[in-house]
């Protein structure tokens, strides 16, 4: 299914990369969300973030403030003229969201991975006009990312980002959620017009993390940026290990360096041209050995030999694998390379022995 998108449009926010979003992972006490706002405020950040709602892996954990937490977003509006965000997860939720004012608002993680949940968010928006954000589902399926941007734009939400917040894994890694950053780069690929917005805080689930994933969003030339901050991070209610003073989050802002996605010098396009020539000469060679596997094809039908030739398949990987790795590349790479090639000679013979 085509998207309808439409830019986000965002109020008094600059279009420009990164755009930045950033808050508390929870809001926790009044003072807590007035003071991380002003800071924030001050440091030039346009967008407050805050869950009202929690989604907490076990019970007894803190659930969130709810509804009362929306006041608290609105003097937020009101006394730094900061949009507001914050998770929905039901009907409910969106409803009292719009209903106290909240400016954007975003789908969790574990609610994209449940499509009646996401169905059910998309009933409740029919009709509005408000931006959505959809972070990826917990587990690493794109298919159920698009398909919870399709639920929510069939409402008729045309301002849609998504975020890119890591997909859990059971194996202890460096990471509280596993990058894999080739899933946002298809979703980039399929849907280009989608702004992306990385969110460090929950991929890395520590501080040290922030900036180095910061710094390889931009890189990739994601849109935006949505960083947990806090007053005092350290008593932060929850996810305290990932969550950054406002201080902080400016110093690894300034330190960032924002690398243009369009690259119009000479020297890149001519570069680039030596590229297509080197892709041209692949597709000819390539189409070249073709022509001389199917002649081999009409060898083995003659003789009445098997198509695959274990042996010498061996061979071919062996031998191209390792002058791969005298030329510089990886073995694993040349033998990927050389499957997938004899995969399409083996398809090439099999059509001419069933002629
Ligand atoms: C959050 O942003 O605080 C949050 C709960 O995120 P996620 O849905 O990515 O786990
Ligand atoms: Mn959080």
């Amino acid at each position: 299914m085509e998207l309808n998108l439409e830019p986000l449009k965002l109020k008094g926010v600059r279009e420009e990369r990164p755009l930045v979003i950033s808050g508390p992972c929870s809001a926790e006490t009044e003072e807590q969300v007035l003071n991380t706002a002003h800071q924030l405020a001050n440091k030039g950040i346009k967008i407050f973030r805050a869950g009202i709602w929690k989604p907490r892996t076990k019970p007894g954990g803190f659930e969130g403030i709810g509804t009362d937490g929306l006041r608290w977003m609105r003097r937020v509006k009101q006394e730094t003229g900061m949009l507001t965000t914050t998770e929905v997860a039901t009907a409910k939720h969106a409803e009292e969201a719009i209903k106290a004012g909240i400016d954007i608002l975003w789908i969790g993680a574990r609610t994209t991975a449940n499509p009646f949940a996401v169905q059910e968010l998309a009933d409740a928006l029919k009709g509005v006009d408000i931006p959505v954000l959809i972070k990826n589902p917990v587990n690493p399926d794109l298919e159920l990312w698009i398909g919870a941007l399709e639920r929510i734009n069939g409402a008729g939400i045309k301002r849609l980002a998504v975020i890119h917040r890591g997909f859990s894994n059971y194996d202890k890694t460096i990471y509280r959620n596993l990058p894999q950053w080739h899933i946002p780069i298809e979703l980039r690929r399929r849907i280009p017009n989608l702004p992306i917005i990385c969110d460090p805080s929950h991929i890395g689930g520590k501080r040290e993390l922030i900036a180095p994933l910061c710094q390889q969003a931009m890189d990739l030339g994601f849109d935006g940026l949505i960083v947990e901050s806090h007053c005092n991070p350290d008593a932060a209610w929850s996810d305290a290990k990932q969550q950054v003073t406002p201080d902080i989050l400016d110093y690894i802002l300034n330190l960032l360096v924002i690398r243009k996605e369009t690259q119009t010098t000479e020297n890149l396009s001519e570069l680039r041209k030596q590229i297509d020539e080197c892709d041209n000469n692949l597709i000819q060679e390539l189409a070249k050995r073709m022509r001389v596997a199917r002649e081999i094809g009409t060898y083995k039908k003659e003789h009445n030999m098997t198509i695959l030739q274990t042996v010498r398949y061996n061979e071919i990987l062996d031998k191209r694998a390792s002058q791969g790795v005298l030329c510089g590349m990886s073995s694993n790479f040349v033998k990927k390379v050389f499957e997938a090639i004899h995969e399409e000679s083996v398809r090439q013979q099999m059509e001419i022995l069933n002629k």
